[in-house]
């Protein structure tokens, strides 16, 4: 069984929630199936759920569980609103609000505490690729950004920054032995996901790889048929 995560990001309508969980809920999934949906769809998406391992994810949550925080989003509310999940130092957030190693670890400690599982991403840069850099980077970051008590239930998404929606995905070689590094930095039970141009076209020789528990879907998972298929993986 592996994890097949939408991240929608700000994309998407109610129209095309309607028409894609309608088909991807024809038939059962032998996977757990999350979507990260934005915020202001949850409350239509938990109605239309009713596949036993479907969840919903939010796509990114405060360090606080609730106060002043105009316009932020609590982990405490995603869980009342039917999450179970939420991804954390997403590479948009890390760049586009600038946020720390040490905000994405609050952040997961405080999904933790509202009782959603942290979904945090990792990934390096073309640049720090280029140099040869890429398992320090990781390494840097997962010391930095994963909760302290490796007990926690959590997974991390391997997402070099260069693949995400570029259409450039990282060489099968190159996900295994990524994969491999963090599963041993880690331990076993923490699930690895791999994101980052993932397509209809792809996504089964990914699946397939050791040490790769699922994988985070963007842009394909707005294409209903595409991510159908992914969903269906067996
Ligand atoms: C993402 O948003 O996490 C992602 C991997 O996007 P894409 O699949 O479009 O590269």
């Amino acid at each position: 069984m592996k994890t097949i995560v939408a991240n929608w990001k700000m994309n998407g309508s109610l129209g095309l929630l309607h028409q894609a969980l309608n088909a991807w809920q024809m038939k059962d999934s032998p996977n757990i199936v999350v979507l990260c949906l934005p915020s202001v769809f949850l409350p239509a998406a938990h109605n239309l759920l009713h596949q036993p391992n479907f969840f919903m994810g939010g796509q990114d949550c405060h360090t606080n569980l609730q106060g002043a925080f105009t316009g932020d989003t609590s982990a405490q509310h995603l869980h009342d609103a039917g999450c179970r999940y939420v991804l954390v130092g997403h590479s948009e957030r890390r760049q586009y609000h600038h946020e720390s190693n040490a905000l994405v670890k609050a952040k997961a400690q405080a999904a933790l505490t509202a009782g959603l599982t942290p979904i945090i991403c990792i990934g390096e840069s073309l640049e720090q690729k280029e140099q040869g850099l890429t398992l320090s980077v990781l390494k840097e970051q997962i010391e930095h950004s994963v909760p302290d008590n490796k007990a926690s239930d959590f997974y991390v998404a391997y997402e070099p920054i260069w693949a995400i929606g570029t259409g450039l995905v990282a060489a099968l070689e190159d996900i295994q032995q990524v994969h491999a590094f963090l599963k041993k930095e880690l331990g076993a039970r923490i699930k690895l996901l791999y994101g980052g141009s993932v397509t209809a076209d792809n996504y089964a020789s990914i699946l397939d790889l050791e040490n790769v528990d699922g994988i985070l879907v963007g842009g394909a998972s707005l294409k209903a048929d595409d991510f159908g298929k992914m969903v269906q993986y067996s």
